[in-house]
């Protein structure tokens, strides 16, 4: 697919997919059906979106580029896509939901944006029903990663606490244009019905975890010094010598619930 005279934004991420294999087998893997509430962040020119109405009959996009709002104005009827021109990142999906469903949101993500992006969506997950992305193949494996594996994280476990994170393909920098110069990969978020762990304090296990992995080289007892002393993680069942890497999403929660209720945290 040409970019048909669009000049490709940098700052948007645009990096448009123009492979109709790799345009099918992301639509099959979302299975839209009729009556489904799809939400496209980035629709771009359309590549998605084209096959997306044909098989629910109707979509809405979010979309930032005022010139591709333009475009896909005069591409597409309002009875079938309805364009919500603005920023994912501020974007209120609850609010869109209203009362009358869960989403299911679908998007060749913005590279740039989207970890910012992910924890904007993780907030939201009441209105949500799952998420099927494409982003850095990096990403990707940084989001589904097990402990112990290279790519385990921040990222890993607190998407994993939220939804179940599935990686279904590697897609090649040759489809799309302009090519990115980074391979890709798509996944699926489900939202957990129930936590997978008992949290008693989001906020404090989310700083905890972001604590332990910018200091990833050291063991526990020194990196979250500030939070345990040695003895009380002993106590919650994690090995004060060990890596943050090594530590499962249970590990994480006991170690922020074991935390003093007065703990005054560093931020
Ligand atoms: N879906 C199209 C495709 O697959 O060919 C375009 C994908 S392109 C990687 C990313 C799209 O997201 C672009 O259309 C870009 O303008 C849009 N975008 C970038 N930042 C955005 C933001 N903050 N909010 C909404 N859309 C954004």
């Amino acid at each position: 697919m040409s970019l048909q005279g669009h000049r490709a934004r940098k700052r948007f991420g645009q990096n448009f997919l123009q492979d109709s294999h790799v345009i099918q087998r992301i639509v099959n893997a979302l299975k839209p059906k009729a009556g489904d509430r799809i939400v496209e962040i980035g629709p771009g020119l359309g590549a998605l979106t084209a096959p997306l109405i044909e098989a629910a009959g109707k979509i809405e996009v979010v979309e930032i580029d005022r010139d591709l709002v333009e475009r896909l104005q005069r591409q597409f009827s309002g009875e079938v896509l309805q364009i919500h021109c603005g920023d994912a990142l501020k974007f209120d999906f609850r609010a869109l939901a209203g009362e009358s469903g869960k989403l299911r949101l679908i998007g060749n993500l913005p590279y740039n944006i989207s970890t910012p992006l992910l924890f904007h969506l993780m907030a939201q997950l009441d209105c949500i029903a799952d998420i099927h992305c494409m982003l850095q193949k990096e990403v990707i494996e940084r989001m589904a990663a097990q402990p112990g594996e290279k790519n385990y994280g921040r990222l890993s476990i607190m998407l994993q606490y939220h939804c179940r994170v599935t990686k279904l393909f590697n897609v090649g920098p040759g489809a799309f244009n302009p090519p990115p110069k980074v391979e890709s990969a798509v996944a699926r978020l489900v939202p957990h019905k129930t936590p997978p762990v008992q949290i008693n304090d989001e906020a404090l296990f989310a700083r905890l975890v972001n604590q332990a992995f910018t200091q990833r080289r050291k063991t526990l007892r020194n990196a979250l010094k500030t939070y345990l002393s040695a003895e009380q993680m002993a106590a919650a069942g994690v090995n004060p010598s060990a890596r943050p890497e090594t530590l499962s999403l249970q590990d994480f929660a006991n170690l922020s619930n074991r935390c003093p209720p007065t703990q005054e945290t560093p931020y």
